[in-house]
């Protein structure tokens, strides 16, 4: 496919972590990924669902719609077990404007005071692709299930990963090379189903 038949494709998050990983998972796409950096004048869409796919979809429709191309978004976070799912569709807003540093602390001190000893907890992403008339193309789920660290461990990865240590592993997401997280992980897992859509959508 030479480059001028290429669909264009915008990744709809601001979010740095995830566009990194975004554009590492899609690496294989014969495609041609923008950012919502590219288009200073998008409007922000709000999260306002109560599930992933819901905020996902809204996402995806409303930055398609106003950028006039694809967009693939993605809504996830950190469901905790032992604090009844949260910080869930709520992980970025948890505990106010702080830092994860902040955020992370919160979820250790809430859980310390639980009377619920499990430290279970997931990774959940929903990934949405919609076109420019806001139909939703595609919809995919990833989870990657873990546990909640004693404390932060590692500076790697982004929000949350220094406390989350996923099954199979000793470390945290924090600590584990980004090989590892990108097999893994929950985007890696929603990221596999969407990628089979793409390389069959720029194949026709
Ligand atoms: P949203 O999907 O943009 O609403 O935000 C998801 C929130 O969950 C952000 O605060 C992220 O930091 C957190 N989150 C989602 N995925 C990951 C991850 O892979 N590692 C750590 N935190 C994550």
């Amino acid at each position: 496919m030479n480059e001028m038949n290429k669909p264009k494709i915008l990744i709809a998050t601001g979010n740095a972590g995830k566009v990194r990983e975004l554009h590492e998972l899609f690496r294989g796409v014969p495609a041609e990924f923008a950012s919502l950096t590219d288009f200073p004048h998008i409007a922000e869409v709000p999260e306002t669902g109560s599930t992933f796919t819901e905020n996902a979809s809204l996402k995806a429709v409303g930055y398609a719609r106003q950028a006039g191309m694809l967009a693939l978004a993605d809504d996830s976070g950190l469901v905790v077990d032992a604090l009844d799912g949260e910080p869930g569709v709520l992980s970025a807003r948890f505990g106010g404007d702080v830092g994860f540093d902040q955020k992370m602390q919160l979820i250790l001190t809430r859980m310390a005071a639980s009377i619920e000893h499990r430290r279970t907890a997931r990774f959940v992403c929903s990934m949405v692709v919609a076109d420019p008339s806001g139909s939703i193309l595609t919809a995919a789920e990833g989870i990657c299930e873990g546990r909640i660290a004693d404390a932060p461990r590692g500076r790697g990865g982004f929000g949350y990963d220094p406390i989350f240590v996923p099954d199979g592993h000793q470390h945290t997401f924090g600590e584990l090379p980004d090989e590892i997280k990108a097999e893994i992980s929950h985007r890696a897992l929603a990221g596999a189903k969407i990628m089979r859509y793409l390389l069959a959508f720029t194949a026709v």
